[in-house]
């Protein structure tokens, strides 16, 4: 029998792998952790989240990235049904618990009869003697494969950074300062912890960023471009002062019940990190200060006076190939007829959408292997947007890592009964409903077979 071999038992690995198995096909799965580690995940375990807890919105009707994770749930995903298993109250966002989901994820992957993993570094692209191959490397593909890509498609790898934010310990948090709320009460309204911050706190917070000690480059990072989307709230702070008051330190929708009467000029949010609730994470709050002036800077922000970091913010590099130019509308390596990409390595970003590349990918070389007529998502879904995306739809000269975004699905006139163009929630109701219903038709045929 053909096997698929699968490089990488991260997001993206992991669900393509559990896509190909459950449809009877043998799969061998290669992780290289925790016999070779990278430098942001921590543990040995598959669909390790190396950084924020959250999948973001689950807001099926109103949001891409809800959509997408409804789109997947129908098509069996198996890092949705463990993230749905391990939800902790996040607003109207799907945040896990990072242990029970990864552990999850390896054990249903573990106890699978068409699945062996192997835990080995793969150095080299493999040769025709692998019947299919997906690489899912993600973007601290270890570098020995990353340059053996880089020979394959004569293509630079492009790097650039994304940042790690602290997690602290909810028990050494001062709750005569700090307060439970949701921004303007969603949710059940008090899923977040807020610290607020006065003007003078607040510009003496932005002196003592500026001024901070910084990790040094490395030489092959220097002149990398952040991804935007992610930037160090020092580089933010930098950028202008009122910036993070703006961004994720906006006091909007937010009144401190222990001091309703101060005027709040920023508050920084905390987001729970694992279902004890023992632990919370800082609301964009990457970072690649130095671990020393983290703490210093941190604890004075009211409220985290005794705070206990039970991990600090961090830089790390990203790399990602040229997939507009390099795959074909299926995923696969022009000019390699059993190579594969999928997850952040082609070029999507995001643990939501690395997961949905995965899928895809999954089914795309389940269908060749078994003899079967490759299918894409249609177009107006959230997987096919993005697979059009990275496949095509962006330019190739200027491809930078993408999220998932209504932008990316084909434009919809919606009216209303007297003709006029609706816009806003009721729009956004009309292209997911579409998305939905044709996802719907599309997985009737495919998953016949
Ligand atoms: P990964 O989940 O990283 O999986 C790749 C796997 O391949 C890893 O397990 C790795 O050990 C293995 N591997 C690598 N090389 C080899 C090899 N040669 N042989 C065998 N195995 C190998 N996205 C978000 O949505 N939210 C965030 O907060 C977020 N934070 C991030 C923080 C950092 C520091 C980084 C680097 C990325 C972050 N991302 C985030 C982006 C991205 O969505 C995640 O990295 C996501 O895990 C990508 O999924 P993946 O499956 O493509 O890669």
């Amino acid at each position: 029998t053909k096997t698929l071999h699968i490089i990488g038992g991260g997001l993206a690995g992991s669900e393509a792998a559990w896509q190909a198995a459950q449809r009877g096909i043998k799969v061998v799965l290669h992780e290289m952790r925790p016999v070779r580690p990278t430098d942001a995940h921590h543990t040995g375990t598959l669909a390790e989240l190396v950084c924020s807890n959250s999948l973001r919105s689950d807001d099926a009707q109103h949001n891409a990235v809800g959509l997408m994770h409804e789109e997947m749930r129908r098509c069996g995903s198996l890092i949705m049904r463990s993230a749905d298993e391990h939800a902790v109250p996040a607003g109207g966002a799907l945040a896990v618990d990072r242990d029970g989901f990864a552990t999850a994820v390896q054990s249903a992957l573990e106890a699978h009869e068409n699945v062996e993993i192997v835990r080995e570094e793969i150095t080299d692209i493999p040769g025709e003697e692998w019947d299919q191959v997906i690489i899912a490397t993600g973007p601290l593909t270890s570098e020995p494969l990353a340059n053996a890509i880089k020979a394959l498609t004569d293509e630079d790898s492009l790097h650039f950074f994304d940042a790690i934010a602290p997690i602290i310990d909810k028990e050494s948090i001062d709750f005569s300062k700090a307060w439970f709320q949701s921004r303007y009460d969603k949710g059940d309204g008090s899923d977040y912890i807020n610290l607020g911050m006065t003007r003078e706190q607040y510009d003496q917070f932005i002196d003592d960023l500026i001024a901070g000690d910084k990790m040094e480059f490395k030489e092959w990072e220097k002149n990398t471009p952040y991804f935007e989307a992610c930037l160090p709230i020092e580089v933010m702070a930098e950028r202008g002062r009122e910036t993070l008051a703006f961004g994720p330190m906006k006091p909007v929708g937010l009144t401190n019940p222990n001091d309703p009467d101060t005027k709040l000029a920023a508050v920084v949010q905390l987001r729970q990190d694992n279902k004890l609730g023992t632990l919370y994470n800082m609301v964009g709050f990457q970072t690649k200060l130095k671990h020393g002036e983290q703490v210093r800077i941190f604890k004075t922000i009211p409220g985290l006076e005794n705070a206990n970091f039970a991990r600090l913010g961090g830089i790390h590099r990203n790399t990602f190939i040229n997939s507009p130019r390099l795959l074909n509308d299926t995923l696969k390596l022009k000019g390699r007829n059993n190579i594969r990409f999928a997850g952040q390595v082609t070029g999507c970003e995001g643990y939501v959408e690395s997961t949905a590349v995965g899928l895809m990918a999954g089914r795309f070389a389940t269908a060749e292997l078994s003899d079967q007529e490759i299918s894409t998502p249609p177009q107006v879904s959230a997987l096919g947007g993005i697979l059009n995306h990275i496949t095509g739809g962006a330019d190739a000269l200027t491809f930078q890592p993408m999220n998932i975004n209504f932008g990316l699905l084909p434009p919809m006139d919606v009216r209303n009964e007297r003709g006029k163009r609706v816009k806003g929630k009721e729009k956004k109701a009309a292209v997911t409903a579409r998305a939905l219903k044709a996802l719907d038709e599309w997985l009737e045929k495919t998953d016949r077979v």
